[in-house]
């Protein structure tokens, strides 16, 4: 019987690894709810949108169409915006500096929500978020709740974008993922937190396998 798994937790947990891992070995859909958020937030910047005027976010959401697609080659599903893929620029520091604020509107939220709920109607999904397992499926059979100490996280993500832009700082990256965790887990709107009922998970000191290992026996549990 398929099911609904949940992964939140903090920025740079990741989150992302695991259940792209989870979801493979299920046959399951992956589903990144941050690279909605991220997609939306650079249309916003593209189109210079004014985000604390409600009625230029109500015409850009309405003017937004996001769309999940599996890359040819590696199978992996990747983000469209409005037809573009967007899976790689929406990682740029300059939109996860705005993210946060963008992914506090209310409006917004409701616009991603209801579209995540729609791609789990049949549950087999595995998607990762902030909000899954607390708003977005709250009745889900699996909540894993991601947390590992600050520094690794920082100097996991910095890796990641180093990679790709060597001229990143790890003080930038660190005060961008403290900056989001903040803004995040204080916003009004469906605030970064635990469910009741989620299983925490801290890889602080686990390898990706040994974190693979554990959450397949939470599911199989
Ligand atoms: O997961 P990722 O780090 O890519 O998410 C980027 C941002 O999107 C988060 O910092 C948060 O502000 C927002 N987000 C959210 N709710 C989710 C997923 C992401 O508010 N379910």
């Amino acid at each position: 019987k398929k099911i609904i798994v949940t992964i939140d937790g903090w920025s740079s947990c990741g989150k992302s690894t695991l259940a792209k891992q989870l979801a493979h070995k299920l046959g399951y859909i992956y589903v990144d709810s941050g690279a909605m958020y991220r997609a939306i937030t650079l249309y916003f910047l593209r189109n210079h949108i004014d985000w604390t005027d409600p009625g230029q976010v109500h015409q850009a959401l309405t003017d937004i169409t996001l769309e999940f697609v599996p890359n040819s080659k590696s199978g992996q599903s990747e983000i469209y915006l409005n037809g573009e893929n967007v899976e790689y620029v929406i990682r740029d520091l300059v939109v996860a500096e705005k993210v946060s604020e963008v992914a506090a509107i209310k409006e917004v939220r409701a616009f991603a929500v209801a579209q995540q709920q729609q791609m789990g109607r049949n549950k087999g999904i595995v998607m990762d978020g902030r909000d899954i397992g607390t708003v977005v499926f709250p009745d889900a059979e699996l909540k894993i709740f991601m947390t590992a100490d600050n520094a690794v996280r920082v100097e996991r993500r910095f890796r990641e974008l180093y990679e790709k832009n060597p001229n990143v700082s790890l003080e930038e990256v660190k005060s961008n993922l403290e900056m989001r965790d903040y803004i995040d887990s204080h916003r009004e709107v469906s605030p970064l937190r635990q469910a009741e009922d989620a299983i925490v998970l801290d890889n602080t000191n686990l390898t990706p396998a040994e974190q693979f290992k554990k959450a397949l026996t939470l599911v199989e549990g």
